[in-house]
């Protein structure tokens, strides 16, 4: 469960006539664990998330805005005529890039993108979810620098020249741009700014997951023998079958709603030990709608995370 170097698995996918051996086998090791999936395992997903495809602000000469209707979702692609004998399909930063020779009609490569639409979101999500991992894993220990928490982007700023951090705009709601001050002078170096901002953390971690959890057990009925805090490498979160549950700290990081989800999750494994169709059925009771959640934590590997 810790110490671990980060070993990327799938979920098992709910079959109903492997669930008493996916029990037992998860009863043996690693009981309910939830653990971190990459990005790729999200291709094969049944509720794929909508993908943004927006109009660059510049767009490179002979090139237009397009945007077609497919059975998935609406996709957005620049279009470029070129000398090419056959339409071309390339993922920039701008997102999809479609070349095509001038005798194609614009409804032959509407068309073409209708038939590729599923593998165009596909590679637009794993492109997505690459610029997320960079974002998030850009963190600058000093002032200025800024930190994931919460779903939203704050920054650290340093010499208040109090001694305990404080924030300013609310902790429990907070809005990209509010700043997080740190007990600590403007000049401290890298590794006390990082330890303070985890310390910082660790503590909303706390306060949050805990707050969290008496919600769903209010909601669910479940009891549990007790909870707590995990830093570890490879998993958000566990369950055992006498009711102990772990939390990984660094979900503090993510929007309330996969905080949900994985608290849920969790609590669903006192019911079914397992992740059968009727584990499945037991979140949805808790936590209706929690596939967006599911889906968003899936493009989140520990790379995505500032490194503490
Ligand atoms: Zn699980």
């Amino acid at each position: 469960m810790d110490g671990t170097a980060p070993t990327p698995s799938r979920v098992p996918p709910a079959t109903p006539g492997a669930a008493a051996l996916d029990a037992s086998a998860l009863l043996k090791s690693d009981a309910g664990e939830l653990p971190f999936l990459n990005s790729s395992n999200s291709l094969s997903d049944s509720t794929p998330i909508r993908i943004q495809t927006t109009c660059p602000a510049t767009l490179p000469p002979n090139a237009r805005w397009r945007e077609v209707r497919t059975e998935q979702q609406t996709i957005g692609f620049v279009l470029q005529r070129s000398k090419r004998r056959s339409i071309g399909f390339l993922i920039t930063d701008d997102g999809l890039r479609v070349t095509a020779p001038n005798w194609v009609t614009l409804s032959q490569i509407d068309e073409a993108v209708v038939e590729k639409a599923r593998w165009i979101l596909n590679k637009l999500r794993d492109w997505h979810a690459r610029q997320s991992r960079l974002a998030l894993a850009q963190t600058l220990w000093q002032q200025d620098g800024e930190m994931p928490y919460l779903g939203k982007r704050i920054r650290i700023a340093l010499g208040s020249g109090r001694s305990a951090a404080f924030m300013t705009g609310d902790m429990n709601d907070p809005q990209d741009g509010d700043t997080l001050h740190l007990p600590l002078p403007a000049n401290a170096d890298d590794a006390r700014v990082r330890d303070a901002a985890q310390a910082w953390l660790q503590g909303r971690a706390g306060a949050w997951f805990g707050v969290r959890l008496s919600h769903f057990l209010e909601l669910s009925g479940l009891r549990i023998k007790r909870w707590r805090l995990s830093g570890a490498a490879t998993r958000w979160g566990s369950c055992t079958s006498d009711g102990n549950i772990m939390l990984n700290w660094r979900l503090i990081h993510f929007s309330p709603s996969i905080i949900d989800y994985v608290i849920v999750h969790e609590l669903a494994h006192l019911r079914e030990m397992n992740h059968s169709q009727d584990f499945w059925a037991e979140v949805g009771n808790i936590l209706p709608g929690f596939e967006d959640a599911k889906n968003l934590l899936k493009h989140h590997d520990p790379g995505s995370l500032p490194a503490f």
